[in-house]
Protein backbone atom coordinates (compact mmCIF):
# COMPACT_ATOMS: atom_id res chain seq x y z
CA UNK A 1 0.00 0.00 0.00
CA UNK A 2 1.38 3.33 -0.92
CA UNK A 3 -0.44 6.61 -1.32
CA UNK A 4 0.33 10.60 -1.23
CA UNK A 5 0.13 10.92 2.85
CA UNK A 6 3.19 11.96 4.67
CA UNK A 7 4.44 10.06 6.50
CA UNK A 8 3.40 11.58 9.78
CA UNK A 9 -0.40 10.86 8.38
CA UNK A 10 0.85 6.72 8.86
CA UNK A 11 0.23 5.38 12.33
CA UNK A 12 2.07 2.25 13.32
CA UNK A 13 1.55 -0.05 16.48
CA UNK A 14 5.04 -1.87 17.24
CA UNK A 15 4.21 -4.86 19.58
CA UNK A 16 7.19 -5.98 22.06
CA UNK A 17 9.14 -3.11 23.86
CA UNK A 18 12.30 -5.32 23.62
CA UNK A 19 15.08 -3.69 21.66
CA UNK A 20 13.85 -5.03 18.49
CA UNK A 21 10.38 -2.74 19.19
CA UNK A 22 12.28 -0.02 20.24
CA UNK A 23 14.79 -0.09 17.34
CA UNK A 24 12.13 -0.01 14.80
CA UNK A 25 9.38 2.18 16.75
CA UNK A 26 12.62 5.05 16.90
CA UNK A 27 13.68 4.29 13.33
CA UNK A 28 9.88 5.03 12.39
CA UNK A 29 9.36 8.04 14.49
CA UNK A 30 12.59 9.17 13.19
CA UNK A 31 11.21 8.90 9.83
CA UNK A 32 8.14 10.71 10.67
CA UNK A 33 5.37 7.90 11.23
CA UNK A 34 2.90 8.63 14.46
CA UNK A 35 4.28 5.21 16.46
CA UNK A 36 2.93 3.68 19.20
CA UNK A 37 4.95 0.81 20.89
CA UNK A 38 3.35 -1.33 23.00
CA UNK A 39 4.42 -3.72 25.97
CA UNK A 40 3.11 -5.80 28.16
CA UNK A 41 5.73 -5.04 30.55
CA UNK A 42 5.58 -1.68 33.03
CA UNK A 43 9.33 -0.82 31.90
CA UNK A 44 11.17 -1.46 28.41
CA UNK A 45 14.07 -4.07 27.35
CA UNK A 46 12.32 -7.25 27.18
CA UNK A 47 15.09 -9.98 27.85
CA UNK A 48 17.50 -6.85 28.16
CA UNK A 49 15.96 -5.55 31.00
CA UNK A 50 16.48 -4.35 34.97
CA UNK A 51 14.17 -4.74 37.55
CA UNK A 52 13.90 -4.03 41.14
CA UNK A 53 14.20 -7.58 42.96
CA UNK A 54 12.08 -8.09 45.80
CA UNK A 55 14.63 -10.89 47.44
CA UNK A 56 17.40 -8.17 47.71
CA UNK A 57 15.58 -4.80 46.85
CA UNK A 58 18.51 -4.49 44.30
CA UNK A 59 17.56 -3.31 40.93
CA UNK A 60 19.40 -6.06 38.78
CA UNK A 61 20.10 -6.61 35.26
CA UNK A 62 17.68 -9.58 34.08
CA UNK A 63 21.67 -10.53 33.69
CA UNK A 64 24.68 -8.88 32.52
CA UNK A 65 24.54 -8.24 29.21
CA UNK A 66 27.24 -7.60 26.78
CA UNK A 67 27.96 -6.08 23.18
CA UNK A 68 30.77 -5.54 20.90
CA UNK A 69 32.31 -3.06 18.80
CA UNK A 70 30.63 -5.09 16.08
CA UNK A 71 27.45 -4.42 16.89
CA UNK A 72 26.79 -1.52 14.41
CA UNK A 73 22.92 -1.68 14.68
CA UNK A 74 22.69 -1.96 18.47
CA UNK A 75 25.47 0.81 18.99
CA UNK A 76 22.87 3.38 16.16
CA UNK A 77 20.51 2.51 18.50
CA UNK A 78 22.19 3.38 21.22
CA UNK A 79 23.53 6.76 19.72
CA UNK A 80 20.29 7.85 18.38
CA UNK A 81 18.21 7.52 22.16
CA UNK A 82 21.51 9.11 23.82
CA UNK A 83 22.53 5.79 25.89
CA UNK A 84 25.98 5.03 23.85
CA UNK A 85 27.88 7.35 26.79
CA UNK A 86 26.65 5.07 29.26
CA UNK A 87 28.56 1.93 27.68
CA UNK A 88 31.97 1.18 29.34
CA UNK A 89 34.26 0.06 26.80
CA UNK A 90 36.67 -3.14 28.05
CA UNK A 91 39.15 -3.86 25.02
CA UNK A 92 40.22 -7.27 26.76
CA UNK A 93 39.02 -10.44 28.11
CA UNK A 94 40.63 -12.63 30.88
CA UNK A 95 40.52 -16.06 31.36
CA UNK A 96 41.51 -17.13 34.69
CA UNK A 97 41.99 -20.81 36.18
CA UNK A 98 40.57 -22.28 39.25
CA UNK A 99 42.94 -23.32 42.41
CA UNK A 100 45.79 -21.23 40.56
CA UNK A 101 44.09 -18.42 40.10
CA UNK A 102 46.47 -17.82 36.97
CA UNK A 103 45.37 -15.36 34.80
CA UNK A 104 45.77 -15.30 30.78
CA UNK A 105 44.54 -11.76 29.13
CA UNK A 106 43.30 -12.08 25.46
CA UNK A 107 42.96 -9.31 23.25
CA UNK A 108 44.54 -6.41 21.32
CA UNK A 109 48.12 -6.35 21.78
CA UNK A 110 50.40 -2.91 20.74
CA UNK A 111 54.10 -2.52 19.73
CA UNK A 112 54.65 0.82 21.41
CA UNK A 113 51.38 3.06 20.36
CA UNK A 114 50.97 1.10 16.94
CA UNK A 115 48.24 -1.71 17.08
CA UNK A 116 49.52 -4.43 15.01
CA UNK A 117 47.73 -5.53 11.97
CA UNK A 118 44.19 -7.50 12.15
CA UNK A 119 44.18 -10.59 12.18
CA UNK A 120 47.62 -10.35 14.14
CA UNK A 121 46.13 -8.12 16.52
CA UNK A 122 45.48 -10.83 19.01
CA UNK A 123 48.40 -13.07 18.34
CA UNK A 124 50.88 -11.95 20.95
CA UNK A 125 48.69 -12.73 24.01
CA UNK A 126 47.07 -16.26 22.91
CA UNK A 127 50.87 -17.12 21.88
CA UNK A 128 51.68 -16.11 25.60
CA UNK A 129 47.95 -17.28 27.54
CA UNK A 130 49.19 -19.55 29.73
CA UNK A 131 45.60 -21.30 30.19
CA UNK A 132 46.77 -23.20 26.75
CA UNK A 133 49.03 -25.27 26.04
CA UNK A 134 51.81 -25.33 22.97
CA UNK A 135 49.54 -28.13 21.35
CA UNK A 136 46.47 -26.37 21.56
CA UNK A 137 47.70 -22.92 20.48
CA UNK A 138 49.20 -24.96 17.35
CA UNK A 139 45.27 -25.84 17.46
CA UNK A 140 43.73 -22.54 17.81
CA UNK A 141 46.14 -21.39 14.80
CA UNK A 142 44.91 -23.93 12.84
CA UNK A 143 41.53 -23.46 13.10
CA UNK A 144 41.65 -19.53 12.78
CA UNK A 145 43.97 -19.78 9.56
CA UNK A 146 41.15 -22.30 8.19
CA UNK A 147 38.45 -19.25 8.82
CA UNK A 148 40.33 -17.24 7.16
CA UNK A 149 38.33 -18.92 3.99
CA UNK A 150 34.71 -18.61 3.37
CA UNK A 151 31.87 -21.16 4.82
CA UNK A 152 29.32 -21.54 2.53
CA UNK A 153 26.23 -19.87 4.81
CA UNK A 154 23.55 -22.90 4.04
CA UNK A 155 26.50 -25.51 5.03
CA UNK A 156 24.98 -28.50 7.36
CA UNK A 157 28.32 -28.54 9.63
CA UNK A 158 27.66 -28.37 13.09
CA UNK A 159 30.97 -26.78 15.02
CA UNK A 160 31.17 -29.99 17.00
CA UNK A 161 32.28 -31.93 13.64
CA UNK A 162 34.63 -29.25 12.26
CA UNK A 163 36.36 -28.91 15.30
CA UNK A 164 36.99 -32.65 14.82
CA UNK A 165 38.43 -32.11 11.77
CA UNK A 166 40.51 -29.42 12.42
CA UNK A 167 42.19 -31.25 15.19
CA UNK A 168 41.88 -29.44 17.62
CA UNK A 169 42.96 -30.58 21.24
CA UNK A 170 40.59 -31.02 24.21
CA UNK A 171 42.54 -27.97 26.19
CA UNK A 172 41.35 -25.83 22.75
CA UNK A 173 37.88 -27.07 22.83
CA UNK A 174 37.00 -26.49 26.55
CA UNK A 175 38.99 -23.71 27.48
CA UNK A 176 38.01 -21.77 23.88
CA UNK A 177 35.83 -22.86 22.22
CA UNK A 178 33.23 -24.51 24.63
CA UNK A 179 33.84 -21.25 27.30
CA UNK A 180 34.73 -18.35 24.44
CA UNK A 181 32.62 -19.35 21.67
CA UNK A 182 29.66 -21.75 22.64
CA UNK A 183 28.67 -19.38 25.54
CA UNK A 184 28.46 -16.74 23.56
CA UNK A 185 26.16 -18.33 21.40
CA UNK A 186 24.92 -20.04 24.12
CA UNK A 187 24.47 -23.60 23.15
CA UNK A 188 26.41 -26.79 22.96
CA UNK A 189 28.95 -27.27 19.82
CA UNK A 190 27.19 -29.78 18.44
CA UNK A 191 23.74 -27.37 17.96
CA UNK A 192 25.83 -24.58 16.61
CA UNK A 193 26.01 -24.26 13.03
CA UNK A 194 29.49 -23.08 11.80
CA UNK A 195 29.27 -20.04 9.97
CA UNK A 196 27.48 -18.39 13.18
CA UNK A 197 30.96 -19.66 15.30
CA UNK A 198 32.91 -18.50 12.60
CA UNK A 199 31.42 -15.11 12.64
CA UNK A 200 31.88 -14.83 16.13
CA UNK A 201 35.36 -15.62 16.21
CA UNK A 202 35.88 -13.45 13.40
CA UNK A 203 34.62 -10.44 14.74
CA UNK A 204 35.47 -10.58 18.07
CA UNK A 205 39.03 -12.11 17.80
CA UNK A 206 40.09 -11.57 14.07
CA UNK A 207 38.63 -8.68 11.83
CA UNK A 208 39.86 -5.85 14.03
CA UNK A 209 40.56 -4.80 17.81
CA UNK A 210 37.69 -2.10 17.74
CA UNK A 211 34.84 -5.22 16.41
CA UNK A 212 36.30 -6.98 19.67
CA UNK A 213 35.90 -4.74 22.42
CA UNK A 214 33.43 -5.74 24.50
CA UNK A 215 30.75 -3.25 25.70
CA UNK A 216 28.72 -3.15 29.42
CA UNK A 217 26.13 -0.95 30.72
CA UNK A 218 27.35 1.35 33.77
CA UNK A 219 23.57 1.66 34.42
CA UNK A 220 20.78 -1.03 35.40
CA UNK A 221 19.37 -2.03 31.49
CA UNK A 222 16.32 -0.77 31.75
CA UNK A 223 18.19 2.99 32.40
CA UNK A 224 19.53 2.74 29.18
CA UNK A 225 16.28 3.05 27.52
CA UNK A 226 14.77 5.97 29.19
CA UNK A 227 16.00 8.25 26.08
CA UNK A 228 13.71 5.81 23.64
CA UNK A 229 10.77 6.43 25.39
CA UNK A 230 11.80 10.07 25.67
CA UNK A 231 12.46 10.00 22.13
CA UNK A 232 9.31 8.83 21.11
CA UNK A 233 7.08 11.01 23.16
CA UNK A 234 9.60 13.91 21.43
CA UNK A 235 8.53 13.14 18.13
CA UNK A 236 4.45 12.88 18.68
CA UNK A 237 4.58 8.99 19.18
CA UNK A 238 4.22 7.41 22.34
CA UNK A 239 4.96 3.68 24.53
CA UNK A 240 1.70 2.17 25.95
CA UNK A 241 2.75 0.00 28.75
CA UNK A 242 0.98 -2.88 30.60
CA UNK A 243 -0.74 -3.47 27.61
CA UNK A 244 -0.57 -7.51 26.33
CA UNK A 245 -1.71 -7.56 23.30
CA UNK A 246 -4.07 -10.29 22.63
CA UNK A 247 -5.26 -10.35 18.94
CA UNK A 248 -4.60 -8.23 16.07
CA UNK A 249 -7.52 -8.14 13.20
CA UNK A 250 -7.06 -6.74 9.53
CA UNK A 251 -10.32 -4.27 8.34
CA UNK A 252 -9.34 -4.93 4.06
CA UNK A 253 -12.28 -2.32 3.57
CA UNK A 254 -10.38 0.58 5.53
CA UNK A 255 -6.89 -0.44 5.10
CA UNK A 256 -6.26 -0.97 8.79
CA UNK A 257 -5.11 -3.05 11.59
CA UNK A 258 -6.50 -2.90 15.12
CA UNK A 259 -4.87 -4.58 17.96
CA UNK A 260 -6.56 -5.75 21.03
CA UNK A 261 -5.41 -5.55 24.65
CA UNK A 262 -7.40 -5.97 27.80
CA UNK A 263 -7.68 -2.38 28.16
CA UNK A 264 -8.88 -1.29 24.73
CA UNK A 265 -8.32 -1.29 21.17
CA UNK A 266 -4.96 0.53 18.96
CA UNK A 267 -5.63 1.09 15.09
CA UNK A 268 -2.97 1.48 12.80
CA UNK A 269 -2.50 1.52 9.17
CA UNK A 270 1.13 -0.82 9.65
CA UNK A 271 1.83 -3.34 12.42
CA UNK A 272 5.33 -4.67 13.34
CA UNK A 273 5.49 -8.09 15.38
CA UNK A 274 8.43 -7.15 17.70
CA UNK A 275 8.14 -10.28 19.80
CA UNK A 276 9.91 -13.37 20.52
CA UNK A 277 9.12 -16.46 18.53
CA UNK A 278 6.98 -18.34 21.14
CA UNK A 279 4.82 -14.98 21.63
CA UNK A 280 4.78 -14.15 17.57
CA UNK A 281 2.99 -18.21 17.36
CA UNK A 282 0.70 -17.13 20.06
CA UNK A 283 -0.36 -13.58 18.59
CA UNK A 284 -0.31 -15.06 14.99
CA UNK A 285 -2.53 -17.62 15.72
CA UNK A 286 -5.66 -14.82 16.50
CA UNK A 287 -4.47 -13.31 12.68
CA UNK A 288 -7.08 -13.68 9.81
CA UNK A 289 -6.01 -16.48 7.17
CA UNK A 290 -3.73 -15.37 4.91
CA UNK A 291 -1.30 -17.13 2.02
CA UNK A 292 2.40 -18.30 3.87
CA UNK A 293 0.81 -18.33 7.29
CA UNK A 294 1.27 -21.67 7.33
CA UNK A 295 4.97 -21.74 6.31
CA UNK A 296 5.82 -18.90 8.83
CA UNK A 297 4.01 -21.54 11.84
CA UNK A 298 6.17 -24.15 10.91
CA UNK A 299 9.22 -21.98 10.79
CA UNK A 300 8.48 -20.96 14.37
CA UNK A 301 7.90 -24.26 14.95
CA UNK A 302 11.72 -24.71 14.07
CA UNK A 303 13.30 -22.90 17.03
CA UNK A 304 14.14 -24.17 20.18
CA UNK A 305 15.25 -22.30 23.54
CA UNK A 306 18.29 -22.48 25.58
CA UNK A 307 18.65 -20.99 29.09
CA UNK A 308 20.83 -18.62 30.87
CA UNK A 309 21.33 -18.38 34.60
CA UNK A 310 22.87 -15.22 36.54
CA UNK A 311 23.70 -15.89 40.04
CA UNK A 312 23.86 -12.35 42.38
CA UNK A 313 26.34 -12.06 44.84
CA UNK A 314 26.53 -9.33 47.48
CA UNK A 315 29.95 -9.97 50.09
CA UNK A 316 31.20 -7.86 53.17
CA UNK A 317 34.09 -7.03 51.25
CA UNK A 318 35.86 -7.01 47.74
CA UNK A 319 36.58 -10.19 46.37
CA UNK A 320 38.56 -9.31 43.45
CA UNK A 321 40.13 -6.16 41.41
CA UNK A 322 39.13 -7.71 38.09
CA UNK A 323 35.90 -5.96 36.27
CA UNK A 324 35.47 -9.82 34.44
CA UNK A 325 36.60 -12.84 33.89
CA UNK A 326 36.23 -16.11 32.06
CA UNK A 327 36.24 -18.98 34.61
CA UNK A 328 37.69 -21.87 33.50
CA UNK A 329 36.83 -25.71 34.09
CA UNK A 330 33.91 -25.10 36.29
CA UNK A 331 29.89 -24.70 35.91
CA UNK A 332 30.41 -20.67 36.17
CA UNK A 333 31.52 -19.22 32.84
CA UNK A 334 31.85 -15.53 33.24
CA UNK A 335 31.95 -12.97 36.31
CA UNK A 336 31.17 -9.70 35.98
CA UNK A 337 32.24 -7.12 38.98
CA UNK A 338 29.05 -5.00 39.09
CA UNK A 339 29.73 -2.80 42.04
CA UNK A 340 32.90 -1.69 39.94
CA UNK A 341 30.92 -1.41 36.31
CA UNK A 342 28.36 0.04 37.92
CA UNK A 343 30.49 2.76 40.40
CA UNK A 344 26.70 4.84 40.96
CA UNK A 345 25.87 1.57 43.11
CA UNK A 346 28.28 2.95 46.42
CA UNK A 347 28.17 -1.26 47.16
CA UNK A 348 29.99 -1.57 50.44
CA UNK A 349 31.73 -4.56 50.13
CA UNK A 350 31.12 -5.88 46.61
CA UNK A 351 28.16 -7.00 44.28
CA UNK A 352 29.24 -9.70 41.26
CA UNK A 353 27.35 -11.71 38.70
CA UNK A 354 28.01 -15.10 38.00
CA UNK A 355 26.85 -16.80 34.34
CA UNK A 356 25.94 -20.15 33.42
CA UNK A 357 25.14 -20.39 30.04
CA UNK A 358 23.62 -23.07 28.01
CA UNK A 359 23.37 -25.43 30.85
CA UNK A 360 20.14 -27.00 31.43
CA UNK A 361 21.47 -28.85 34.76
CA UNK A 362 22.47 -25.99 36.48
CA UNK A 363 19.02 -24.43 35.47
CA UNK A 364 17.15 -27.31 36.99
CA UNK A 365 19.23 -26.37 40.76
CA UNK A 366 17.21 -24.85 43.86
CA UNK A 367 18.08 -21.49 44.22
CA UNK A 368 20.24 -22.70 47.64
CA UNK A 369 22.12 -25.09 45.48
CA UNK A 370 22.92 -22.78 43.23
CA UNK A 371 24.41 -20.49 45.57
CA UNK A 372 26.07 -23.19 47.20
CA UNK A 373 27.49 -24.04 43.75
CA UNK A 374 28.60 -20.31 43.03
CA UNK A 375 30.08 -20.06 46.72
CA UNK A 376 31.90 -23.21 45.98
CA UNK A 377 33.59 -22.52 42.94
CA UNK A 378 33.91 -18.52 43.33
CA UNK A 379 36.23 -19.33 46.05
CA UNK A 380 38.11 -21.41 43.93
CA UNK A 381 39.13 -18.63 41.47
CA UNK A 382 39.03 -16.06 44.17
CA UNK A 383 40.09 -17.26 47.65
CA UNK A 384 38.84 -14.16 49.00
CA UNK A 385 35.34 -15.07 48.67
CA UNK A 386 35.72 -18.05 51.19
CA UNK A 387 36.90 -15.53 54.04
CA UNK A 388 33.66 -12.85 53.14
CA UNK A 389 30.41 -12.97 54.90
CA UNK A 390 27.46 -13.42 52.36
CA UNK A 391 25.03 -10.37 52.49
CA UNK A 392 22.77 -11.52 50.37
CA UNK A 393 22.00 -13.47 46.85
CA UNK A 394 19.58 -13.76 44.00
CA UNK A 395 19.63 -16.44 41.69
CA UNK A 396 17.86 -15.71 37.93
CA UNK A 397 16.67 -18.36 35.78
CA UNK A 398 16.29 -17.36 32.22
CA UNK A 399 14.97 -21.07 30.27
CA UNK A 400 13.81 -19.08 27.33
CA UNK A 401 17.15 -17.00 27.08
CA UNK A 402 18.04 -17.41 23.73
CA UNK A 403 16.86 -19.07 20.47
CA UNK A 404 19.27 -21.86 19.07
CA UNK A 405 21.29 -21.75 16.21
CA UNK A 406 21.43 -25.32 14.49
CA UNK A 407 22.42 -26.30 11.14
CA UNK A 408 19.70 -25.87 8.76
CA UNK A 409 18.02 -22.50 11.14
CA UNK A 410 18.17 -20.00 8.77
CA UNK A 411 15.40 -21.43 6.48
CA UNK A 412 13.51 -20.92 9.80
CA UNK A 413 14.37 -17.61 10.62
CA UNK A 414 11.66 -15.09 8.14
CA UNK A 415 12.36 -11.85 6.55
CA UNK A 416 10.55 -8.63 7.62
CA UNK A 417 8.12 -9.34 5.35
CA UNK A 418 5.32 -11.02 6.39
CA UNK A 419 1.85 -13.36 5.38
CA UNK A 420 -0.24 -10.69 6.13
CA UNK A 421 -0.98 -6.92 4.13
CA UNK A 422 1.09 -4.26 6.05
CA UNK A 423 2.04 -6.30 8.70
CA UNK A 424 6.07 -7.12 9.54
CA UNK A 425 8.09 -9.17 11.71
CA UNK A 426 11.13 -7.89 13.64
CA UNK A 427 12.64 -9.94 17.03
CA UNK A 428 16.37 -11.47 17.26
CA UNK A 429 14.84 -14.86 15.86
CA UNK A 430 14.10 -13.05 12.05
CA UNK A 431 16.47 -13.46 9.26
CA UNK A 432 19.63 -11.19 10.46
CA UNK A 433 22.56 -13.22 9.62
CA UNK A 434 23.58 -12.85 13.69
CA UNK A 435 22.61 -15.31 16.54
CA UNK A 436 20.35 -14.42 19.07
CA UNK A 437 21.74 -10.92 20.51
CA UNK A 438 20.69 -7.45 20.99
CA UNK A 439 22.87 -6.95 17.87
CA UNK A 440 20.09 -8.96 16.29
CA UNK A 441 17.06 -7.69 17.91
CA UNK A 442 18.18 -3.97 16.69
CA UNK A 443 19.37 -5.37 13.18
CA UNK A 444 15.82 -6.63 12.80
CA UNK A 445 14.20 -3.52 14.18
CA UNK A 446 15.63 -1.71 11.68
CA UNK A 447 15.02 -3.98 8.50
CA UNK A 448 11.60 -3.73 10.10
CA UNK A 449 11.07 -0.04 9.88
CA UNK A 450 12.78 -0.12 6.56
CA UNK A 451 10.29 -2.68 5.49
CA UNK A 452 7.24 -0.50 6.78
CA UNK A 453 9.07 3.12 4.78
CA UNK A 454 8.71 1.02 1.63
CA UNK A 455 5.27 0.07 1.92
CA UNK A 456 4.25 3.59 2.46
CA UNK A 457 6.02 4.49 -0.07
CA UNK A 458 9.02 6.23 1.23
CA UNK A 459 12.48 4.95 0.99
CA UNK A 460 15.09 5.18 4.32
CA UNK A 461 17.82 3.30 5.00
CA UNK A 462 18.41 2.60 8.72
CA UNK A 463 20.26 -0.30 8.61
CA UNK A 464 23.41 0.49 9.92
CA UNK A 465 26.73 -0.34 7.68
CA UNK A 466 29.14 -3.56 9.24
CA UNK A 467 32.36 -2.68 10.82
CA UNK A 468 35.21 -3.03 7.91
CA UNK A 469 37.65 -5.42 8.65
CA UNK A 470 41.25 -4.12 9.25
CA UNK A 471 44.81 -4.86 8.25
CA UNK A 472 45.22 -8.22 6.30
CA UNK A 473 41.80 -9.10 6.95
CA UNK A 474 40.80 -6.56 4.40
CA UNK A 475 42.78 -8.44 1.87
CA UNK A 476 41.89 -11.53 2.83
CA UNK A 477 38.14 -10.89 2.92
CA UNK A 478 38.34 -9.80 -0.92
CA UNK A 479 40.42 -12.55 -1.72
CA UNK A 480 37.84 -15.11 -0.21
CA UNK A 481 34.83 -12.99 -1.86
CA UNK A 482 35.98 -13.75 -5.22
CA UNK A 483 37.09 -17.94 -4.63
CA UNK A 484 34.54 -20.10 -5.27
CA UNK A 485 33.27 -20.60 -1.77
CA UNK A 486 33.45 -24.18 -0.47
CA UNK A 487 33.45 -26.04 2.97
CA UNK A 488 37.16 -25.62 4.50
C1 LIG B 1 19.81 -14.14 30.50
C2 LIG B 1 20.11 -13.54 29.15
C3 LIG B 1 21.40 -13.11 28.84
C4 LIG B 1 21.68 -12.58 27.59
N1 LIG B 1 22.92 -12.07 27.32
C5 LIG B 1 23.12 -11.38 26.18
C6 LIG B 1 24.33 -10.68 25.96
O1 LIG B 1 25.23 -10.67 26.80
N2 LIG B 1 24.47 -9.99 24.79
C7 LIG B 1 23.49 -9.96 23.85
O2 LIG B 1 23.68 -9.29 22.83
N3 LIG B 1 22.33 -10.63 24.03
C8 LIG B 1 22.12 -11.34 25.16
N4 LIG B 1 20.93 -11.96 25.37
C9 LIG B 1 19.95 -12.01 24.26
C10 LIG B 1 19.19 -10.71 24.15
O3 LIG B 1 18.63 -10.35 25.41
C11 LIG B 1 18.05 -10.89 23.15
O4 LIG B 1 18.57 -11.41 21.94
C12 LIG B 1 17.37 -9.57 22.82
O5 LIG B 1 17.16 -8.79 23.96
C13 LIG B 1 16.03 -9.89 22.14
O6 LIG B 1 15.32 -8.70 21.91
P1 LIG B 1 13.90 -8.75 21.19
O7 LIG B 1 13.40 -7.37 21.16
O8 LIG B 1 14.02 -9.50 19.91
O9 LIG B 1 12.98 -9.67 22.12
P2 LIG B 1 12.53 -9.44 23.71
O10 LIG B 1 13.65 -8.80 24.39
O11 LIG B 1 12.05 -10.74 24.12
O12 LIG B 1 11.37 -8.38 23.53
C14 LIG B 1 10.05 -8.73 23.28
C15 LIG B 1 9.13 -7.83 24.09
O13 LIG B 1 7.77 -8.13 23.74
C16 LIG B 1 6.98 -8.08 24.93
N5 LIG B 1 5.80 -8.88 24.66
C17 LIG B 1 5.70 -10.22 24.54
N6 LIG B 1 4.43 -10.57 24.23
C18 LIG B 1 3.72 -9.42 24.16
C19 LIG B 1 2.37 -9.14 23.85
N7 LIG B 1 1.48 -10.10 23.54
N8 LIG B 1 1.96 -7.84 23.89
C20 LIG B 1 2.83 -6.84 24.18
N9 LIG B 1 4.13 -7.07 24.46
C21 LIG B 1 4.57 -8.34 24.43
C22 LIG B 1 7.91 -8.64 25.99
O14 LIG B 1 7.49 -8.25 27.30
C23 LIG B 1 9.24 -8.03 25.59
O15 LIG B 1 9.45 -6.78 26.20
C24 LIG B 1 20.65 -12.52 26.61
C25 LIG B 1 19.36 -12.94 26.92
C26 LIG B 1 19.08 -13.42 28.19
C27 LIG B 1 17.67 -13.79 28.52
Amino acid sequence: MSDSRHSSEWRVAVIGGGVAGMSAACALAEAGFRVQLVERRGYLGGRASSYLHPGVNEVIDNCQHVLFGCCTNLIGFYRRVGALQRIHWSSGMTMIEPGTGRRSPLGPSKIGLVGLPAPLHALPKLIAAKAFTRADKLALARAFRALLRPIPPDTTQDVASWLKRQGQTTGAIERFWRLVIASALNADLDSIALPYAAKVVRELFMNSAEAGRMGMSTVPLSELYAGAAEFLRGRGSDVIFNANVESANWDGVKEQWSVTTRDGMIAADFLVLALPFEATAKLVATMPPAEGAAKLAAQIERHEHWPICSVHLWFDREITDMEHAILLDRELHWMYNKGRLQPWRKTRGSYLELLVSASRSFAALTREQAIEKALDELAEFFPEASRAKLIKAAVVKEVRATFGVPPGIDAARPGAVSPWPNCFLAGDWTATGWPSTMESAARSGHLAAEAVCKAAGAQRKFLEPDLKPRGLMRLVKQGAGNREERTP
